[in-house]
């Protein structure tokens, strides 16, 4: 259920509807929009008495929304969302004409090593730095990440170069330390469906980065959204990284078309992962230009200065001079598809 105010309406008439909704023993997610304010219901089972909500000052109509996902759909919110992203230097941008770039190595592995990919990094202006403390990974004996001592690397990260850092959680346990040290919270794939680490994510103070599980149609993707959406964190953001097919060339198939179905059915902006899409570093740039053409709000890329000593992913790391080079040709076609890159 929908409730749409007037254009005109006051801060507190929206507040008015949003009390008589809780009243009902149902939650209220107010979402702002450019031309009105449109309140989302959740919580409700059955059908809302919609004579109750009509009737009350300000309220220009109210509409089942049918679909399984609400607070994400475009039916609440008809432009896109801009979320931002507080940096030592600004904010970053994602959404709406703006793109962000996010590059990092895929594992925190030591100070000496993020140091030295943030120095090659800091010059090509790229604003987000990636890397993970905790890394799910297929073997218990692969390397499993440094944990809190790669997040304090991190802070030190965005203290000596400014740039906002995006980190994966993927516990309760590291969620709380995500949440202290970085400026965005990872969601990885593999816990797309953790129901219970999506509503944490969805009590966080801070930014979401919603991976797309490796098998995950787009309903369930964007449901994991909802997941977030619905515990009141509004600021999240999609990430399409390549789901598993019979395709035996790459390490998954990037879907770069559920790109433009995501808008189509969402407000949430979405990024592209061309790195874990691939699994290859010669076709990182080629989907990089793809991604932007088709419309994606942003690229995280993994970054390494010695990939071939990466304690994991190298195969898929690309050079900080590989990185500055793509830097260059993402600005020249987000420029052509009328994007500000930030
Ligand atoms: C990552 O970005 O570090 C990662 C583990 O990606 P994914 O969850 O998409 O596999
Ligand atoms: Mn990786």
């Amino acid at each position: 259920m929908l409730v749409v105010m007037h254009s005109h309406a006051t801060a507190e008439q929206v507040r008015a509807v949003c009390e008589r909704i809780e009243s009902l023993g149902l939650k209220s997610h107010p979402i702002p929009g450019a031309a009105r304010t449109a309140i989302g219901i959740t919580g409700n089972d059955g059908a809302v008495d919609l004579a109750i909500l009509e009737s009350l000052p300000g309220v220009a109509e109210c509409i089942p929304v049918s679909k399984p996902y609400k607070l994400v759909s475009r039916d609440v919110k008809e432009e896109d969302s801009v979320i931002r992203i507080p940096t030592p230097l600004g904010d970053v941008l994602v959404g709406g004409k703006h793109l962000a770039l996010v590059a990092g190595p895929c594992a925190v592995e030591s100070e000496a090593q993020c140091m030295a990919v943030a120095e090659q990094l800091k010059p090509t202006g790229v604003r987000l730095f990636r890397g993970g403390a905790y890394k799910p990974r297929t073997s218990p004996y692969s390397f499993q990440g440094l944990g809190e001592a790669g997040l304090k690397i991190l802070a030190k990260i965005r203290d000596e170069f400014g740039f906002g850092i995006i980190t994966e959680a993927i516990d309760h346990e590291s969620l709380d330390l995500v949440e202290k040290y970085g400026d965005v919270i990872q969601i990885g794939a593999r816990n797309m469906q953790n129901f219970s680490l999506l509503k944490r994510a969805g009590r966080a103070k801070k930014p979401v980065l919603l991976k797309r599980g490796m098998s995950a149609t787009l309903d369930e993707f964007l449901m994991a959204a909802e997941y977030i959406l619905s515990e009141g964190n509004y600021n999240v953001m999609l990430c399409e990284r390549g789901v598993r097919t019979f395709s035996d060339f790459s390490r998954n198939t990037l879907d770069l078309a559920v790109v433009p179905a995501v808008k189509k059915r969402s407000h949430l902006p979405i990024f592209v992962d061309p790195s874990h899409g691939t699994g290859k570093r010669h076709k990182v740039l080629p989907l990089s230009r793809a991604a932007v053409a088709v419309g994606a709000d942003g690229l995280l890329v993994e970054v390494h200065h010695q990939p071939e000593k990466a304690l994991s992913d190298g195969i898929q790391s690309i050079l900080p001079e590989e990185f500055a080079a793509l830097c260059i040709e993402i600005r020249q076609i987000a420029a052509v598809v009328h994007r500000e890159v930030n």
